[in-house]
């Protein structure tokens, strides 16, 4: 074994890598650009050395780099993760040529499976089914097309050189098949530096299979089973699970030797994954008839090994390390098995209800469901990230993956929804809902899978992230009323109408829900507080529980609910989901047009109830300042903008006319 390795990656797989290496007892080094100068994978190594700009190509891409500061620390090996140089033949070299291990198939292998269409090629020699399709070297424009005509519509133009789900056009039908290669060939040069395509018949409903592969260099090769990795979005992996739902043992054994066979005709080492393209012309319940056919064969270990962790026991990188030191596989063919079922879930900051528009911003909250150690638990959650962390525009936009295992399929499911509700991220946008929905659909659940999944399920999948109206509104109420109370110095819950300080009998609440318009009113009664929005109607009740939580009754509802305020927005969280509500705050905005003196002032003739600050306080944005009562409704004025009281115009209890300043802020 190693004595000392070099990840020359970032996120979670640098983390991951990192993770089994200090288990085997083997010392880290990390490589971070000026972006990750404090990430965590930096913190998870044992040395770290700094090699550049924050993009990647001044940084992880600089193998030059890579290889000095692995000679330089000493590091007898490098892990390269995925994407990066993990598939980057002449880095494996390069490696060689300077008395480093690439811990990676030996270069040749990944030669000969990083285009696609020459690994097809060779996959046809060996007697690997292949999509019906064209994968030669003419590339004559016209030839193309006829060879589109031959194999039929629909039909989809692939990029040889593509990946990561980029680089492909479906075509319909004939005519419209000179745009659609232009367009692909222009996306190609673009994105991998060669516009070479291949074409293949478009499989309707298929689903992804694939299958891990591991070879040592004692010419022993094995297949860990296979993952489905049918749920995707924009050709791109969602969900990933293990074993295939439907999956018999005779398909299995087919699709795994198919995926060794494929391995050693490449002689290859170490991790790889050959994915194939399965039609099941009958639909989801004849896997007799399911048919096939390879697509490629990624050299690296992938993003959802996790799964197949899960269900064989195995961990991977440490196989990795071991077959990259010389050692034979740790498991012949027979002494593999699999237990229970795996679902790994990508957690992506994203937008999927704007077509997945990746997002960037800061992590402000950062809560993990209850997890364990990595191998083989119920909960797993891999990530490179932290509270406070940045998710930058340079890097990919994957957060972190949960992976659950149980019994049954059905169990994990349960435990993927539990951990998903459990996730809770403030701060920029995130799949975690969208993730529930999937989820919960009926094809994921009855395990109705193929790559359309997302576009079928679409009536249930986009535009539901809310908890259930009057349970956020309720918890918006209860966060603003806890909020104030704290303030003033109160326990918020210490009496049932611990909030009536005074003869008000009535509030109104206005929020903002995706761009509608809610409100509410809320009534200090003898009975405690009566909360009305819309047609509901009812007792409000909250207490406190411990970690920040309180326990929330309205509406013949009862949740366990965690908000979070950041500036005007409350994020409401409960088991059942997630939403964010912006408080309209009526007086604050009455103000907002008095300039930048922060001149606070009455919209209405009303009575001063409270002030929660004094002259002198340092205030931020949305931080309520003082009670209004006005029109038998009482008022939070809050912060227009982060600033200091310079002074407060009035008493509690004063009377004032429309239009009077009732308190000076210094704004910055
Ligand atoms: P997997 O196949 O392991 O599920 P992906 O195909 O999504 O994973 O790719 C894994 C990582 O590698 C992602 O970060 C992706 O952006 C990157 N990647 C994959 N192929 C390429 C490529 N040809 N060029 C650049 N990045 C790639
Ligand atoms: P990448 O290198 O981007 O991962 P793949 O060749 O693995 O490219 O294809 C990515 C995805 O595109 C597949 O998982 C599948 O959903 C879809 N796909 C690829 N080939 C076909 C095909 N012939 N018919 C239908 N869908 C396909
Ligand atoms: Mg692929």
């Amino acid at each position: 074994m190693f004595s000392k390795i070099l990840i020359a990656n970032r996120g979670e797989i640098a983390c991951r890598v990192a993770a089994t290496a200090r288990r085997l007892g083997v010392k880290t080094v990390a490589v971070y650009s000026d972006a990750d100068a404090s990430a965590k994978h930096v913190a998870a190594c044992d040395e770290a050395v700094h090699i550049g700009g924050s993009a990647p190509r001044e940084s992880y891409l600089q193998w030059e780099r890579i290889i000095a500061a692995a000679q330089a620390t000493g590091a007898q090996a490098i892990h390269p993760g995925y994407g990066f140089l993990s598939e980057n033949e002449a880095f494996a070299d390069a490696c060689a040529k300077a008395g480093l291990v690439f811990i990676g198939p030996p270069s040749s292998a990944i030669e000969a499976m990083g285009l696609k269409a020459e690994s097809k090629r060779l996959m046809e020699k060996a007697g690997v089914p292949l999509v019906p399709g064209y994968h030669g070297t003419d590339q004559d424009p016209a030839l193309l097309q006829r060879e589109a005509d031959r194999i039929g519509y629909p039909a989809l133009i692939k990029a040889s050189a593509g990946g990561g789900g980029k680089g492909m056009r479906v075509v319909e039908k004939s005519e419209d098949f000179a745009a659609a290669l232009a367009s692909c060939q222009r996306e190609a040069r673009n994105s991998f530096g060669s516009d070479a395509v291949l074409i293949e018949k478009y499989v309707q409903r298929p689903r992804h299979i694939e299958i891990q592969v591991f070879g040592d260099s004692h010419g022993q090769c094995v297949y860990l089973f296979e993952r489905d990795c049918s749920v995707q979005r924009r050709h791109q992996k969602v969900l990933e699970e293990a074993p295939a739902p439907g999956m018999t043992p005779e398909l299995r054994q087919r699709m795994g030797e198919a995926a060794v066979a494929a391995a050693k005709a490449v002689n290859y080492v170490g991790a790889g994954t050959v994915e194939f393209i399965v039609e099941q012309p009958d639909g989801y319940d004849h896997p007799e008839t399911m048919r096939f056919y390879f697509m490629e064969m990624n050299t690296r270990l992938q993003v959802e090994h996790p799964v197949t962790e899960a269900i064989t026991g195995q961990d991977l990188v440490e196989w990795q390390l071991r077959v990259a030191g010389g050692e034979p596989l740790p498991l012949q063919q027979h002494e593999l098995r699999m237990q229970g079922h795996a679902i790994e879930a990508r957690i992506c900051a994203e937008n999927p209800d704007n077509q997945f528009l990746p997002a960037t911003g800061t992590l402000r909250v950062y809560r993990k469901p209850a997890h364990s150690a990595f191998e083989r638990s119920d909960v797993r959650f891999d990530d490179g990230v932290r509270e406070g962390d940045t998710i930058s525009p340079f890097y990919d936009s994957m957060v972190a993956k949960l992976i659950v295992h149980g019994d049954t399929r059905e169990q994990a499911l349960a435990r993927l929804d539990a951990a998903l509700a459990e996730t809770r991220i403030v701060g920029l946008a995130t799949n975690v809902q969208f993730l529930r929905h999937v989820v919960a659909s009926d094809s994921f659940a009855r395990a109705r899978l193929d790559t359309a999944l997302i576009a079928r399920e679409s009536e249930v999948l986009f535009k539901q992230d809310r908890v259930g109206e009057p349970t956020a509104v309720a918890a918006a109420v209860a966060q603003t009323l806890i909020a104030e109370a704290a303030l003033a110095g109160n326990d918020p819950f210490s009496r049932r109408d611990g909030f009536r300080s005074h003869g008000v009998t009535t509030r109104r609440f206005d929020f903002d829900v995706a761009g509608e318009r809610l409100q509410a009113s809320l009534t200090y009664g003898r009975d405690g507080l009566q909360l009305a929005y819309g047609e509901v109607q009812g007792p409000l009740h909250f207490a406190p529980l411990p970690d920040d939580r309180f326990d929330l009754r309205f509406a013949d509802r009862r949740d366990t609910v965690q908000t979070w305020v950041v500036g005007e927005t409350v994020h409401v969280f409960t088991a059942r989901g997630a939403t964010s509500l912006v408080e309209i705050d009526l007086l604050a905005h009455a103000g907002e047009g008095e300039g930048e003196s922060g001149r606070l002032t009455a919209p209405m003739p009303g009575k001063v109830v409270s002030f929660a600050v004094k002259a002198g306080d340092a205030v931020k944005k949305g931080q309520a300042l003082a009670v209004m009562e006005a029109m038998k409704m009482e008022h939070t004025i809050a912060a227009p903008a982060d600033g200091t009281v310079a002074e407060l115009m009035y008493a509690p209890g004063d009377q004032v006319a429309e239009g009077a300043e009732l308190l000076k802020l210094a704004t910055a």
